[in-house]
């Protein structure tokens, strides 16, 4: 029997990728006024996370650490110039980032459809939980959602490591298999989740499918699909 759901953040309840759209054409046009970003900034912007966000993941370097890296790529790909503090100009890219913070339409319709079913509603997020908890207070979740578990509370593990479903699953105090997770990323959160004995649910936004073979993790597009599946 399931007794707590727990949301992914990013792409999941939070639409992480509208406000980098918005925000790395905001901060490219401040670097070279005048000069229009290329088609591409975003696609760039998220492939750049996805090199760079697992050296932190793996400790091999800080939070800080691994953005003014991103930043030295994402101008060098661009050709843009370099800024002299990367510190201050990534601060810059939050401004923008920030201003676009918005909520998926079915987060919080959701949130309400569970709410009252005795059911434990949480968040399990690789961030970095400062900014994290900024993004659920933005997004009016903040005080409908506990835990928010980040793996800095986890010992250190980030999803898909077997030891961060564990020790979330020690945090609510609950069995493996009274929790389900729902998240945007397949291999996070729902194979991964799965392998210790969750109940994982891979949200697929954009419905593109699998095409990879097995294992097929149970598969909505909305969150408004979940509700359906706690019945
Ligand atoms: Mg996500």
């Amino acid at each position: 029997m399931i007794r707590a759901v727990l949301f992914d953040l990013d792409e999941t309840l939070f639409d992480h990728r509208a406000a980098v759209a918005h925000a790395a054409t905001a901060w490219t046009r401040t670097l070279v006024p005048g000069h229009e970003p290329p088609a591409g900034v975003l696609a760039l912007w998220l492939d750049l996370e996805r090199r760079h966000l697992p050296a932190w993941h793996a400790s091999e370097c800080s939070f800080a650490e691994q953005r003014r890296r991103r930043l030295r790529d994402f101008c060098g790909r661009l050709r843009l110039p370099l800024p002299a503090d990367l510190d201050a100009a990534y601060a810059e890219f939050l401004v923008h980032y920030e201003t676009a913070w918005a909520a998926f339409p079915d987060a919080a319709d959701t949130v309400d459809a569970l709410s009252g079913r005795g059911l434990t509603l949480g968040v399990l997020t690789n961030g970095e939980p400062v900014q994290q908890e900024a993004k659920l207070r933005r997004i009016g979740l903040m005080d409908r959602l506990d835990p928010v578990l980040t793996p800095d509370a986890l010992g250190g593990a980030f999803k898909p490591a077997p030891e961060c479903y564990l020790a979330a699953a020690a945090k609510l105090g609950l069995r493996p298999t009274e929790i389900l997770l729902v998240g945007d990323d397949r291999e996070r959160d729902a194979i991964g989740p799965a392998r210790v004995g969750m109940r994982g649910v891979w949200l697929d936004r954009h419905g593109t499918g699998h095409t990879g073979g097995p294992p097929t993790p149970p598969r909505i597009t909305s969150l408004r699909e979940l509700p359906a599946l706690l019945t």
